[in-house]
């Protein structure tokens, strides 16, 4: 048995940890089966789960992101990240108060969480900044996923005090899991947040998407590419599959 499993489960740091985060203690007979299986999923929920919203936190999110790496690497299904950051935020918390900033935080998770699959992952990976994992979604259908987010985010109004309503716009970048290749989280984020950059740059309120990474396609798919565009049939080069 190694020295770890020799420890006994602190169950009073455990509680207390609870209750500093305002859980609930768990239902049941302290010390009970039941009891102790409620301890563990709300120690559970704690380390993954994002205290104001509800939302996966960054240290889930970048487990989620990992095992998406392993998949697409093994499967060659294409997958999308996308980091979402709320446009202008700090003027909500100057002119409102950070009680409304906070407000506006957790309706945009929510809006986060109704506009895509429930296989698809949402996170809140820093104070205004979100970021959404979807499996399965081909680089076709992603600036139409990503402009209903925004849409669903745009929408949304949030009632602050007694009558004041106020809605914030979010920002995009996007980036698609290079297929077939083992990628890491590190440079899958970077690479969506150089477009998260590119869309505040732009203007905020909008999504920017890395161009097609045409380089990861065969040289013979190169050809048939070039073949089926607007240009109609462009003679390629029959090594590099490019035109000359
Ligand atoms: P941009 O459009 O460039 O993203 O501008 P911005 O104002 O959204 O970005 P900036 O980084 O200047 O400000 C982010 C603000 O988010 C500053 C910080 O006080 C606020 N913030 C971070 N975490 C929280 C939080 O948990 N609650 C509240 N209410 N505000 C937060
Ligand atoms: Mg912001
Ligand atoms: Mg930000």
């Amino acid at each position: 048995m190694s020295d770890a499993a020799k420890l006994p489960l602190q169950v009073d740091t455990a509680l207390s940890l609870l209750r500093q985060s305002g859980q609930p203690a768990p239902l049941g007979t302290p010390g009970s089966p039941e009891w102790m299986q409620g301890l563990i999923d709300a120690l559970c929920q704690l380390s993954s789960r994002d205290a104001l919203t509800g939302l996966a936190n960054r240290r889930h999110f970048e487990l989620v992101l990992g095992r998406e790496i392993d998949r697409v690497a093994r499967a060659g299904e294409p997958a999308l990240l996308l980091i979402v950051d709320i446009d202008h935020f700090k003027q909500v918390n100057d002119q409102h108060g950070h009680n409304a900033g906070d407000e506006v935080l957790k309706a945009v998770a929510q809006a986060l969480v109704e506009c895509v699959r429930p296989m698809d992952t949402v996170a809140r990976i820093g104070g205004e900044e979100f970021a959404i994992v979807l499996p399965n979604c081909s680089p076709a259908f992603g600036p139409t996923v990503a402009a209903r987010v925004r849409h669903c985010v745009e929408r949304r109004q949030v009632k602050i005090g007694m009558s004041q309503e106020i809605g914030v716009t979010i920002s995009l970048g996007g980036a698609f899991a290079p297929q077939w290749v083992r990628s890491s989280v590190r440079l899958w984020l970077e690479r969506a947040d150089l477009q998260l950059y590119n869309a505040k740059a732009a203007g905020r309120n909008r999504a920017a998407f890395e161009p097609a990474a045409v380089s990861m396609v065969s040289a013979e798919e190169k050809g048939l590419l070039f073949h089926m565009s607007e240009f109609g049939s462009v003679a390629v080069d029959p090594e590099t599959g490019s035109p000359p």
